[in-house]
Parts: C-alpha cells; structure tokens; sequence
C-alpha cells in the first residue's frame, strides 16, 4: 500500500470509528424498556381473554414522540421484542423490511396525535365490553379498579362518518373520528367492534384494558339482577383512580410473573 493509499485507507478507517460513535445505539435503554413492557402487555391481555387472535398495545417511542412503536401483525400472544415496529405519526412503517402491518395502526397514529398526553394505546375486541357497544346502558363503574370509566366512555359508531363499512379503523379518516370520539376519556367503546383504552404509559393502558372488560361484564351482571344499579359517584369515581394510579406497580409486577419471559432472539 502506498503511503496516500494508507493515509486515505486511515481516514475512511478514522471517519468509520467517528461515524460509529456518533450514530445514536439502535435501541437505548429507554426504548428497551417500552419494548418490554409492549411484549408483556401484550401478553397479559391475552391471557386474560382481553386479546384474542386480534387486538395490539402500541406505546410512543421514547427517542421521537411523534412515532409510536407496535407490533408487526401477529397474535398478541406470540409478540417478542424482535417483533415491534417503528411508526410515524400517519402510522407509515419506518423500516419495514417486508413485514406486514397492523391494518387499523391508524387508531394509534391518530391519537397519539390529538391526545399529547397519551403515551400508550390499547385496542381490544373484549367480549364483555361488545354487549355496551350495542345498547343504551352506559358502561359506567361498578367498583373502584375501573374508576376511570367514571370520566366516561363515549361509544363511537363508524356508521355516523362512514356509512356501511367492514367495521374496521382502515384509514387516517376513520382514526380522526375515533380519536375525536375519544375526546379527553381513557376509553372510548366502538360500536359492534370493541374498544380502545389510552393511559400515560403501557402498564397503565394495560391495567384500563383489563378492568374495562371485567367492569363490563359485572355491570352486565349487576344489571341483570334486576333493579337499580348503584354506580361510583364522579367524586369516588376520581379518589379511587388517583389511588388506583398509585398503587398500579403492584398488580403490574404479579402480572408480568404470569407472562412467559420473551424469547431472546
Ligand atoms: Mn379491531
């Protein structure tokens, strides 16, 4: 090697080690971390029946709030951490690499844009909760862990905006009427459908989740009694949430231990 050939040889070797340096880790601890609570959400949901074959939890990504991280389309209850995506803020793939996507990614894209506040999405068929989705009963909270529903849960009905459709939230369009249905709520219940459920970070969309279908099925079991139904007041309704918020690592660090441990890929 001639002496310029060895000189340009160290410079392209120096600006390597320079660039490498400098180019951010493809995953920082941070995104590790919602990662991990994404594939034991994802998890938990389904093994409690929240999720089925469908559904998905996404989160925002840490290092870019305007994108959110979900899973590629798969079974909530096979997703491992090699399996999350990245998303922009229209819920376009960023590195696809031939994976298939989420068709209704656009309930995520959608509020995470109107709702700044929100960190984490969850979307779920829930048995218990359909039978609210169709009739005039308002799901409302029968017992203090669903206290969030006490701000409410509008139902949002795609036929209003979108007249006869497969049902499915396969468009920026339908996800803006969502989100707006949403408005300020933790839950918003989709006609014939399912619902979505948002919270400040995944264990707390996981946590709303969960006791937004047993909430459903007890109501339906209160209402089926016979007689007058007695809900938390708006008052209780807040207390018992802020306690619930506080108290949330508990039941998320039993939950996590009845998950199986991602696989390491
Ligand atoms: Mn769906």
């Amino acid at each position: 090697m001639s002496v310029g050939a060895g000189l340009v040889f160290a410079v392209l070797l120096l600006s390597g080690v320079a660039q490498a340096q400098a180019a951010p880790p493809a995953s920082t601890p941070t995104d590790a971390a919602v990662i991990d609570d994404l594939v034991a959400g994802s998890r938990i949901l389904a093994d409690f029946g929240v999720l089925d074959g469908f559904g998905h939890v996404s989160a925002r990504a840490p290092g870019n709030p305007d994108h959110f991280l979900m899973s590629r389309s798969l079974a909530p209850a096979l997703v491992t951490a090699a399996d999350i995506m990245e998303f922009d803020r229209d819920g376009n793939a960023v590195d696809a690499r031939g994976r298939a996507v989420f068709l209704e990614r656009f309930i995520h894209a959608e509020i995470y844009k109107a709702r700044p506040d929100v960190t984490a999405v969850v979307h779920a068929h829930s048995p218990g909760v359909i039978p609210f989705t169709v009739s005039r009963l308002p799901l409302r909270p029968v017992y203090h862990n669903a206290a969030f529903l006490g701000a409410g849960a509008p139902v949002w009905d795609i036929r209003k905006d979108f007249g006869e459709t497969d049902m499915l939230v396969r468009s920026p369009a339908i996800g803006q009427s969502l989100a707006r249905a949403l408005g300020d709520k933790s839950v918003v219940l989709m006609r014939g459908h399912g619902d979505v459920t948002v919270g400040p970070s995944v264990k707390v969309a996981v946590f709303r989740a969960y006791y937004t279908d047993v909430n459903a099925r007890l109501q339906s079991q209160a209402a089926a009694l016979g007689g007058e139904v007695t809900y938390l007041t708006p008052d209780e309704a807040a207390r018992a949430d802020a306690t619930n918020l506080a108290v949330l690592d508990r039941v998320w660090s039993l939950w996590r231990l009845c998950v199986a441990p991602s696989p390491a890929k």
